[in-house]
């Protein structure tokens, strides 16, 4: 006779959005998780802050940050995969939210192919942790009625279409657009976007680090240039923006810190 004990228990995986570093930011559900886990798999992007929340799992990282030597993905795939076969709680902590510029698609197919469960787990996405470092809203009654959210990592190719975005009046929340501002900004002109079209950059959004750089779209690249915009950051594009930019410029030059500015310093 079979016992219970004999059936091997298969695991199970939480796919969890940890923020875009603030550890306030995570989400209750998060926190309970991490608490539980026997297993976290971390992105650089998660920040190390929250595994003072899992003191007792053990720790992969699996960092892939921009232009540095990454963890494969199908590697990742296939960790989570052999982690939860072997009966464990994992959590796959992603920086900001799940679903966002995070390959998560992916690590779906693979889990459900090898017929594991999981759940998905949102969190507060870089962009709009941007919004609320600059108190601006991505929204407004006369300029955007709605945002798009886009990768700058295609910026050069077909595949985005910036005409189209460029005349939806929509805000756009530009990721990984830091190294890529010069055919960005091609692409934002060339779809028609005006030269005059506000773009402010946050870096290090919901960190103690976080800083702005306020531009337009016919001068952004030599403006990051100048003010040496790190990754990570997102810019924020559109007419939404602009009259906290103006607000924000002036402040800037009021400090003679020409247009950077430091965000905490116009609270
Ligand atoms: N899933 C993440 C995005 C991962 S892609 C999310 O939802 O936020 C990585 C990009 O996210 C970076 O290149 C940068 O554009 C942005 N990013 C992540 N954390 C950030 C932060 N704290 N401040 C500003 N931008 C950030």
């Amino acid at each position: 006779m079979k016992s219970a004990q004999q059936t091997p228990k298969t695991g199970k995986v939480y796919l969890v959005g940890a923020g875009p570093g603030d550890i306030e930011l995570l989400t209750l559900k998060a926190a309970r998780l991490l608490a539980e886990a026997e297993v976290v798999l971390i992105d650089d992007l998660a920040g190390s802050e929250v595994l003072s929340l899992c003191p007792q799992a053990r720790i992969i990282h699996v960092g892939k940050r921009g232009g540095c030597k990454s963890t494969p993905q199908l590697f990742i795939e296939k960790l989570l995969v052999r982690e939860a076969l072997a009966g464990h709680k994992v959590v796959r902590l992603k920086g900001g939210d799940v679903s966002l510029f995070g390959r998560a698609s992916e690590e779906f197919a693979a889990l459900e192919a090898a017929g594991i469960a999981f759940e998905v787990v949102p969190g507060v996405t870089a962009g709009l942790a941007a919004a609320a470092e600059l108190k601006a809203s991505l929204t407004h009654r006369e300029h955007a009625h709605g945002v798009a959210f886009i990768t700058a990592h295609g910026a050069e190719g077909a595949e985005i279409p910036w005409q189209a975005l460029a005349q939806s009046a929509l805000t756009l929340v530009v990721y990984m657009g830091v190294t890529r501002a010069a055919s960005l900004q091609a692409s934002l002109l060339g779809g028609g976007l005006r030269g005059d079209t506000p773009v402010i950059a946050v870096e290090n959004a919901a960190r103690v680090d976080v800083r702005s750089v306020c531009s337009t779209v016919a001068t952004m690249v030599e403006d990051f240039a100048r003010q040496t915009l790190k990754s990570p950051a997102v810019l924020v594009i559109g007419e939404a923006m602009r009259e906290r930019a103006v607000q924000l410029a002036g402040q800037a030059t009021e400090d003679s810190l020409s247009a950077n500015t430091k965000i905490a310093s116009v609270a």
